[in-house]
């Protein structure tokens, strides 16, 4: 994000740049979190977003400040979630991008202009990429698509049952606890946030991504009526030797829900339902 060292690739193809071509001017390493891009031939081009996504960072407003460090020497930046796993910051650009948090934006699109905003000497695009909240070595980037299966992409909603297997985080502190409730329904879904909130008595955070949370298919939560070990030819017997009410009435509601269509309790009929509840198939009322 600092200094503008005129070292690098010449004319490489490039994603984020307007007229599609950069020079490299500083690499990535333990010293430097991006890669530092000019136009081709050193001009000054806009910046274009990688890949769709949202804004989820934004400053604006600043000037040139050499030395400066922390979050100001990154000068006028945005940072945007591509909702795979991949994020890119945009540092260095000129005052008064037109965006706020939470806009959309696309592929392709123009979203700033190449300046020296912050603690940068000379004017500059200064990119990062994140996989997984972690900093990945930019460079493979300027001219490549991020894999779409990076990360599975979970999607929920809100009523939506789910299962959560790992750690979580309290929403009060970073301390990573073990859930005491694994189970629960969704109630309220967070704008750019990879996993939503779960229910627990009100009061469980997010889901953090060493958390596996799967959804839970509602079809799943069928119960079955089970009588594997009997072996007579009774329905009403085998119902009865599990304490299910083995009327006509709730046999015929049984019938209905298992697909024993007309249900008259007659012979046939009946021995379906017999088989299903001797394989442990039979769908409870
Ligand atoms: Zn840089």
């Amino acid at each position: 994000m600092n200094n503008l060292y005129i070292e690098g690739g010449n004319n490489i193809d490039c994603l984020i740049l307007k007229n599609k071509k950069c020079e490299i001017t500083n690499y990535y390493s333990n010293n430097h979190s991006g890669i530092d891009l000019v136009g081709e031939n050193y001009t000054i081009d806009s910046i274009i977003c990688h890949s769709d996504g949202v804004i989820i960072e934004i400053q604006d407003g600043l000037t040139n400040k050499k030395g400066s460090t922390g979050i100001i020497s990154y000068g006028n930046y945005l940072k945007i979630d591509h909702q795979n796993g991949y994020k890119t910051l945009y540092a260095h650009m000129g005052k008064g991008i037109p965006f706020k948090k939470g806009d959309k934006v696309k592929k392709g699109q123009v979203i700033g202009i190449m300046s020296d905003s912050g603690n940068a000497y000379g004017k500059h695009l200064h990119f990062e990429v994140s996989l997984n909240n972690k900093r990945v070595n930019p460079q493979e980037y300027i001219n490549k698509e991020f894999s779409n299966n990076a990360v599975p992409i979970l999607k929920y909603n809100i009523g939506d049952k789910v299962k959560i297997d790992g750690v979580y985080i309290s929403s009060t502190s970073n301390e990573k606890l073990k859930p005491a409730v694994t189970e629960g329904k969704i109630t309220k879904i967070i704008e750019n946030a990879r996993n939503p909130y779960l229910l627990n008595n009100g009061d469980i955070g997010w889901v953090n991504d060493e958390s596996i949370i799967s959804k839970i298919d509602n079809s799943s939560q069928v119960k079955y009526l089970s009588n594997i070990n009997y072996t007579g030819f009774s329905i009403v017997d085998a119902l009865n030797e599990i304490n299910v009410d083995s009327s006509y009435l709730n046999r015929s509601k049984l019938a209905s829900i298992n697909d024993i269509q007309n249900y008259i309790g007659s012979s046939s009929q009946n021995e379906k339902m017999l088989n299903l509840l001797k394989q442990g198939k039979l769908k409870s009322v």
